[in-house]
């Protein structure tokens, strides 16, 4: 490949307090235009992994580059460059109306329409009033029409009706067409795939398996690795 990636690690390690590392020695890189799936069982240490690229969780070593540049800026400066992370609980703000969300996040509102018109007929309704699967449409909104270079979503499918969820996946796909990197943090493999182009398996905090979704899809060890459950 030519360039540069979006974000990339080398070395990463991650924890909390006075703990072991969760995550320990990885290296990632995330390009324009693709989506990469990071799959692995609960506590592999997926979210930390979102969490260190992302600024919101300090690494304890380790490099990220943005735009190749080294990086210790913390989340809300890295949003303003151009990353956009949909956490693990959405950040939707519930006694706030759909379009306050999409203001605070400075979404262009015209453009989250654009992705999701159902929510237009809500914008001006609370969004604890809405259903989970709205609620995540408004986070996934909020996240694109920033324009960002890179996303890093959590769990995007969690809890949604798998129709709904391929809808997610399927505007995630749209966006990195139209260039966007991107990095899921998955649990359900097989929508993963339908949407991935390369896959990342992480087990005890290490990867243990990557390569492209094709290969991935035809090893189904791989897959196994990402579904056990951590001894
Ligand atoms: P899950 O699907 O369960 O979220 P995960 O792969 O995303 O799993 P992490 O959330 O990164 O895994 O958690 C990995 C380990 O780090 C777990 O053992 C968890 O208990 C621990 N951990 C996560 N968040 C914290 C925190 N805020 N403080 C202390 N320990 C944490």
């Amino acid at each position: 490949r030519s360039g540069t990636p979006v974000l990339s690690a080398r070395g990463l390690s991650a924890g909390y307090g006075d703990a072991g590392p969760v995550v320990r020695d990885l290296d990632l890189e995330l390009w324009p235009g693709e989506v990469v799936t990071l799959l692995g069982p609960n506590g592999a240490g997926k979210t930390t992994t979102l969490l260190a690229l992302s600024g919101a969780l300090q690494p304890r070593s380790g490099v990220v580059r943005w735009g190749g540049q080294i990086t210790t800026a913390p989340l809300h400066q890295r949003a303003r460059a151009g990353l956009a992370l949909v956490p693990e609980d959405k950040s939707v703000i519930m006694n706030l109306t759909v379009r306050e969300n999409l203001r605070i996040g400075r979404a262009d509102v015209g453009l989250a329409l654009e992705t999701f018109p159902e929510l237009e007929s809500h914008l001006d309704r609370r969004a604890g009033l809405l259903s989970g699967g709205q609620q995540q449409m408004v986070a996934l909104a909020r996240a694109l029409a920033r324009r960002p270079a890179a996303l890093l979503a959590d769990e995007l499918s969690l809890g949604l009706a798998p129709r709904l969820a391929e809808r997610l996946l399927g505007v995630v796909r749209a966006a990195a067409d139209g260039g966007l990197a991107v990095l899921l943090v998955e649990q359900h493999v097989r929508s993963a795939l339908t949407v991935a182009d390369r896959v990342i398996v992480l087990r005890h905090g290490q990867i243990a398996w990557s390569g492209s979704a094709e290969r991935a899809r035809e090893a189904p060890d791989v897959l196994l690795g990402a579904y056990l459950p951590l001894a």
